[in-house]
């Protein structure tokens, strides 16, 4: 058997020593093995209760770099508190995107380091929650049900977060795109944005009116960008249906529904109105997005961004750190963003966490994220501290 870590104390079974140890945790349950004997021995290790913490992409990789004491210092206490089984940090198809973007020969290293703060812990696809919530908003929609649909931490994960981590994770390959197309997406996506600014600077809209704009202006590229398909799919290139944006199935998805009883014309048309309906605004990462969204356009029309060079460079990150707080801030205890994006999220029209109580947090208070961290510690029991020792002998003594 495959010992991960030889103990000093003697096998109990056979009393030899220099051959018993650790070999896996698995289900909250440790496995001891001594390769003397042969006999296994069994620990049941306590429940934890971790908190989930989203790192954005500028923490990571600040924290990779080394260069500024205070994101060491949490680089380091977040890796020891993950190690406790208090806190734990996934990492996510965001991570993964931002990194290989990134043209640097340190890219796999900064990738690497991503993983190892995770442990391994990854996020489902961001396609995958979004679809899951549609899902779960049509279905309400269908049966004139409530507008607003509950998360379920669940439908985030890979595997149960509230677990003790193995010694081994699996590594993942990562689900790569064409990086090249990625770039210059990410590029034309904020000319095209910075390019509405001067309409938006003197647009008189509302708020609450922005962020109705924002949501029907996605349910139309939803619809938009599934007949692009179906035009591809009608002049026969396969390979145009193949290479769909995700966003354009989620139309062909709505359309699975009722598929026996319903007529296409019937299906279409309530697609259609269901992407106009409250039950879709009110999805949980639209709602999101569009809060920040909402946000930007109330900075614009007060003035901010007007040099489309600069707005360019200052937004260059924004479609990615919108994804990460509107799909994974949800199942988030916490997430560390940017010094911006916290204070769009907290501003007073936006609020857009506060539905699921997740604490936001950036450079702009280390104290706070620190005292929050302090909290958590509270959940370091006697019993928990007992069963760490046990799987780490020795480390946290
Ligand atoms: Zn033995």
């Amino acid at each position: 058997m495959l010992i991960t870590q030889y103990l000093d104390e003697p096998c109990p079974r056979c009393g030899g020593t220099g051959k018993y140890g650790n070999v896996n945790v698995h289900h909250n349950v440790l496995r001891r093995g001594c390769n003397h004997c042969r006999q296994w021995t069994h620990f049941y290790l306590p429940d934890v209760n971790k908190k989930v913490i989203y790192l954005d992409q500028f923490f990571l990789s600040h924290a990779f770099r080394a260069q500024e004491k205070p994101f060491v210092e949490a680089a380091h206490r977040i890796a020891d508190m993950a190690a406790r089984q208090l806190i734990v940090c996934p990492y996510s198809s965001v991570h993964t995107s931002e990194t290989h973007l990134w043209r640097h020969e340190q890219q796999q290293d900064l990738f690497t380091f991503i993983k190892q703060t995770a442990r391994g812990q990854k996020f489902n696809e961001d396609f995958e929650i979004k679809r899951i919530q549609l899902s779960r908003a049509f279905t309400a929609f269908r049966a004139e049900g409530d507008i607003t649909q509950p998360i379920e931490k669940n439908d985030a994960f890979r595997e149960d977060v509230n677990t003790w981590d193995d010694y081994f994770y699996i590594d993942m390959r990562p689900i790569l795109g064409d990086i090249e197309a990625m770039r210059q997406g990410k590029l034309n996506a904020i000319e095209a944005l910075v390019n509405l600014f001067p309409d938006w600077a003197a647009s008189t809209t509302s708020f609450a009116e922005d962020m109705e704009i924002e949501a029907k202006g996605y349910g139309q590229s939803l619809m938009k960008q599934y007949f692009q398909m179906l035009t591809a799919l009608g002049a026969g290139d396969l390979i145009a249906y193949l290479n769909a944006p995700t966003d354009a199935m989620y139309v062909e998805y709505l359309l699975h529904y009722d598929k026996d009883t319903l007529q296409s014309d019937a299906q279409l048309a309530r697609a259609a109105k269901f992407l106009v309906s409250p039950h879709f605004m009110m999805i949980p990462h639209l709602r999101i997005s569009c809060g920040l969204f909402a946000m930007l356009r109330k900075l614009v029309k007060e003035g901010a961004y007007k040099n489309p060079e600069k707005a360019r460079k200052k937004l260059a990150g924004l479609f990615y750190d919108s994804n990460c707080i509107s799909i994974f801030g949800p199942y988030c205890d916490a997430i560390f963003v940017d010094r911006i994006m916290h204070q769009w999220c907290e501003a007073p029209q936006a609020r857009v966490l506060e539905p699921y109580g997740t604490a936001i947090f950036s450079v702009a208070g280390w104290d706070a994220f620190h005292s929050y961290l302090d909290d958590i510690e509270e959940n370091y029991t006697e019993d928990i501290h007992r069963a760490v020792d046990i799987v780490y002998p020795g480390l946290y003594t």
